[in-house]
């Protein structure tokens, strides 16, 4: 439920998987790249940085920046997911998942505590095995595009809270997966799932309370004007919100974001300080109305909704393809999916569904997006905010304007910007006013 199209895969499945690099990183925005020679305001708003000129107007072409960045995340997407499964399957194939069980085995003899101890030595391996590619990603390339504000001792920090959360998180998980295997037999699946949705159901509940505060500090929004106009949005809109959360996320990235995140009632709308350094007020609130359009269309539930038949789906290819390749191959040393030594391999299969499963899930979360914006409009009547918004995230952050049809279709957990640009457009046609504030004319304001 962010704003801007980070990863695909959603950041639940990857807490879950924790072995998976993605989570918290997006696409990026260079410090030196501020909007900042675009003086005044075409709209008459004091933002710290100007709106976008003309901004409902045609979508600039991609610069190179852009291309070379977004491209870049398409393939390291791509050699993310091969090499992750390659490297699985070393580790199930090699006979080295067995070797790691009777590691876990001398630290005690209870069917548990050994798939917790393996649960926490399969984290540690599966993170050792990312690492080149983490450094680079994460860091490396991240600081060569100016994104990157952490030292890489900072970096390493967050990556190994990042690690021991994972680890606990995944030993939990386990620990009550392989309960079920083991008391269920082969009907494991049905409940495994269940079981699994209720993990997602936890883990989103206490991540903005408990996890997110792990590496970032929020607090209230601190610009007034700017706290009492949204939460009067928010009022009218039926949310009952008492907050708006800013959060240090300068700390680590020079990214822009904002996003809903919660349940049951730890919900927060949180604002990157980045976007409030950045954006003008009128593109807040188009962006607050986007997360406010999430709330309010309840899209963390119909994701839920949405997952339970996948995670479903999931899980018994998981039994069918792991019991077959168990039985099949008695040198490996697992000796049955009850056993702990399984672990790599539930979890490659599982991967491997998941990736093959993305392209369904990312179309579902573009709609979802799809909805938001057209929230946001309606909310704001601000279709020249909005696109101005749009522009910026493209400009900042490197996100292509113009994406390829199928890379979109596959990739994209947002609509590409060209598309949100042109809901932008199209709402200010249907609604007149609002929209024709800025011209298409080259020529830049010379009115207010
Ligand atoms: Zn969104």
């Amino acid at each position: 439920m962010t704003y801007r199209t980070s990863r695909v895969a959603p950041l639940v499945l990857l807490l879950l998987l924790g072995w998976s690099r993605a989570a918290a990183q997006g696409p990026a925005a260079p410090v030196g790249q501020t909007p900042k020679e675009a003086p005044g305001d075409a709209a008459g708003d004091e933002g710290p940085s100007a709106q976008v000129e003309n901004p409902l107007g045609d979508v600039p072409p991609d610069d190179p920046g852009m291309e070379s960045y977004s491209h870049g995340n398409y393939l390291l997407y791509l050699v993310d997911i091969l090499w992750s499964a390659a490297f699985l399957a070393i580790v199930v194939f090699s006979g080295f998942a067995a070797t790691l069980q009777e590691w876990a085995g001398k630290a005690g003899r209870s069917p548990n505590r050994r798939v917790a101890i393996y649960a926490v030595l399969f984290a540690l391996v599966t993170f050792a095995g990312g690492f080149p590619l983490d450094v680079y990603a994460g860091f490396l390339r991240e600081k060569a595009y100016g994104f990157a504000n952490q030292t890489f001792a900072a970096w390493l920090g967050d990556r190994g809270k990042r690690l021991l959360v994972s680890a606990i998180v995944q030993a939990i998980f386990f620990v009550i997966l392989y309960v079920t295997i083991r008391r269920l037999g082969r009907r494991w699946w049905v409940a495994g799932s269940i079981l699994a949705v209720l993990f997602v159901i936890l883990v989103m509940a206490i991540y903005p309370v408990f996890i997110a505060p792990l590496f970032n500090t929020f607090e209230p929004l601190k610009d007034a004007r700017l706290r009492a106009e949204i939460l009067e949005m928010a009022r009218r809109e039926g949310i009952p919100a008492d907050e708006v959360y800013q959060v240090d996320a300068s700390r680590q990235s020079s990214h822009d974001n904002a996003y809903v995140a919660g349940l049951l009632g730890t919900q927060r709308i949180v604002l990157y300080d980045t976007i409030l350094e950045q954006f003008t007020p009128r593109e807040i609130k188009f962006v607050m109305g986007h997360e406010m359009g999430h709330y309010v269309l309840n899209h963390v539930w119909k994701t839920i909704a949405f997952l339970a038949p996948v995670l479903l789906a999931g899980f018994f290819l998981v039994d069918r393809v792991s019991r077959r390749v168990i039985e099949s191959r008695p040198g490996l040393g697992i000796a049955s999916l009850a056993e702990p030594s399984s672990q790599p391999l539930i979890v490659l299969v599982f991967s491997v569904f998941l990736f093959l499963a993305g392209p369904a899930i990312a179309t579902f979360s573009r709609m979802q997006e799809h909805q938001a914006d057209l929230f946001g409009l309606e909310a704001t009547h601000d279709p020249v905010a909005a696109a101005s918004s749009f522009l910026k995230f493209g400009r900042l952050d490197l996100d292509e304007y113009h994406v390829h049809p199928w890379i979109e279709a596959l990739l994209y957990s947002h609509p590409s910007l060209t598309r949100r640009i042109g809901t932008a457009q199209e709402y200010a046609r249907g609604h007149g006013a609002t929209g024709t504030s800025s011209e298409r004319s080259g020529v830049r304001r010379s009115d207010r």
